[in-house]
């Protein structure tokens, strides 16, 4: 690494605290998830949290060994035990309205070679468990952040070549250039770019377009997008209204596709991390909105146990754009981490769609908003479709075609850019 550690501690907890989760000062943080090589990050953002007022910053420890010897020695017919606390606890602090944040860094591949199925079933029962606090984050009722943390068995899959050290500090040094910590002023940097997204998510939303039309290597996709969609992203504001930045990094404008309305064949661009098991070179054909058959290279299991998930998985809830020009796909790095990954290309997500993507979609029940168009499942997994070679074409109600991405970027210009 070139910086010095601790003052990069200090730094991306800092960016956390106060650009992240916009932490209000009396309002308690709830660290719901954190891996335990991220200690030294995890007591710089402690100290950040409390020096910016908070009343109470807790953590929930994750040990990935832990998690793996499950998969080794527990009894196979118990593996759809659940702590139940634990989902309590974060439905807890959610309804409190605690700032809730979690702290991905774990191996991508923890859980090759375990049993598929277990794999899959563990996957569901969390979500399962969990979805009641997700939805309650999902509409924003308290501020949430999703930041990464590198730890080692995490570096050695992303720079395999490299003795462990190195690559934790090359993991670390990618970190540091995609959260913008390099920059003079991080700060300052961020509400650049957070008003460039705003800019973009407003032209499109402005041109409400009925589909989108996908064409790239192994991509010939026509997705349905419902009427009233809006195009979220970068920072969103809570029920409480004030602002935070649920994922950083990000880099993505998104929306609903409509859950009925999504035809033709797409390849994936990026292998798939879920649960722990890698999913590579998978392929997706729908047809009304659902997936109708799919392959892959490896992974397939874990890839139908996926969207076995519920009626909802096998359809999709999410089209977000990234242009191939932002500083994560610049790196050229694959990082085998949805949240990094993810806002490194194009992607869709198998499962539910945010609310907050439909116009009064928030105060819908379950049965308006489908009938909206909008999907419902307990998963909400991200796969990656970007790259330089696709093509997007934005299609209106009159049928009139007007170029979105062209090799991968933005194909039109909004206000505000160019700096
Ligand atoms: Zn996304
Ligand atoms: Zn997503």
């Amino acid at each position: 690494m070139t910086a010095d550690l601790q003052s990069v501690l200090e730094q991306y907890a800092q960016l956390a605290v106060h650009v992240g989760l916009n932490l209000q000062p009396g309002q308690r943080l709830f660290i719901a998830r954190a891996p335990l090589e991220a200690a030294p990050l995890v007591r710089a953002i402690t100290t950040a949290a409390y020096q910016a007022g908070a009343k109470l910053v807790s953590t929930m420890w994750e040990d990935e060994e832990a998690t793996r010897l499950r998969f080794q020695h527990a009894p196979h017919a118990s593996f759809t035990e659940f702590p139940q606390w634990m989902a309590d606890a974060w439905l807890q602090a959610t309804k409190e309205g605690d700032a809730v944040l979690t702290i991905r860094g774990q191996d991508p591949d923890l859980l090759k070679g375990m049993d598929a199925e277990l794999v899959g079933l563990v996957q569901k029962v969390r979500w399962q468990h969990l979805r009641p606090a997700l939805d309650i984050t999902a509409n924003n009722g308290t501020n949430w952040l999703v930041i990464a943390a590198p730890v080692t068995s995490w570096a050695r899959r992303v720079f395999p070549h490299l003795p462990d050290d190195q690559a934790l500090a090359q993991l670390w040094d990618a970190v540091i250039h995609m959260c913008r910590l390099d920059q003079p002023q991080p700060t300052v940097a961020w509400e650049t770019h957070l008003a460039q997204l705003v800019a973009r998510r407003e032209a499109m939303t402005a041109r409400q377009f009925s589909s989108l039309h996908y064409r790239g290597p192994g991509i010939d996709l026509r997705i349905g997008l419902p009427s009233d969609h809006v195009w979220v992203g970068g920072a969103s504001v809570t029920q409480r209204g004030f602002s935070f930045v649920p994922n950083l990094p990000t880099e993505e404008i998104f929306t609903l596709p409509h859950k009925d309305r999504v035809e033709g064949v797409v390849s994936a661009s990026m292998p798939l991390s879920y649960g722990g098991t890698l999913i590579k070179n998978f392929k997706l054909e729908f047809s009304k909105g659902r997936v109708i058959d799919f392959s892959a290279q490896q992974g397939v299991e874990a890839l139908r146990q996926l969207l076995a998930s519920d009626e909802g998985a096998a359809r999709l809830g999410e089209v977000a754009l990234v242009p191939h020009d932002s500083p994560i796909a610049q790196t050229g790095i694959l990082f085998f981490d949805g949240l990094i990954d993810e806002n490194a290309a194009c992607h869709l997500a198998f499962g539910s769609a945010y609310p907050l993507s439909l116009q009064e979609g928030a105060a819908m029940n379950a049965e308006a908003f489908m009938a909206a168009g909008g999907n419902k499942s307990l998963v909400h997994v991200d796969f990656m479709v970007g790259s330089q070679h696709l093509d997007i074409d934005g299609i209106s109600a009159d049928g009139s075609v007007q170029p979105i991405f062209r090799q991968g970027n933005w194909a039109f210009d909004v206000e505000g850019e160019g700096e």
